[in-house]
C-alpha cells in the first residue's frame, strides 16, 4: 500500500467527533480513536468539553 493510499484511508477512518468527557477525568476527548476516550463508562460520559483541557492523546491524533 502506497503512502498516499494509506494517508487517505487513515483520513477516512480517523474520526474527529464532538467533544466529550468523563466526569472522572480532568480532560476532554474529541477523537474516537483515543483509547482513553473509548474506555469511558457510559454513566461517566458527558457531552462537551466540561471546561477541561484537551486530552494529550487526542491532541496528537488530531
Ligand atoms: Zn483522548
Amino acid at each position: 500500500m502506497g503512502f498516499f493510499t494509506f494517508h487517505l484511508l487513515n483520513k477516512i477512518i480517523m474520526a474527529k467527533v464532538a467533544a466529550f468527557h468523563s466526569i472522572k477525568q480532568n480532560v476532554y476527548h474529541d477523537d474516537n480513536r483515543c483509547t482513553e476516550g473509548n474506555n469511558i463508562e457510559k454513566e461517566n460520559l458527558r457531552q462537551g468539553t466540561g471546561g477541561k483541557p484537551k486530552c494529550s492523546r487526542c491532541a496528537k491524533l488530531n
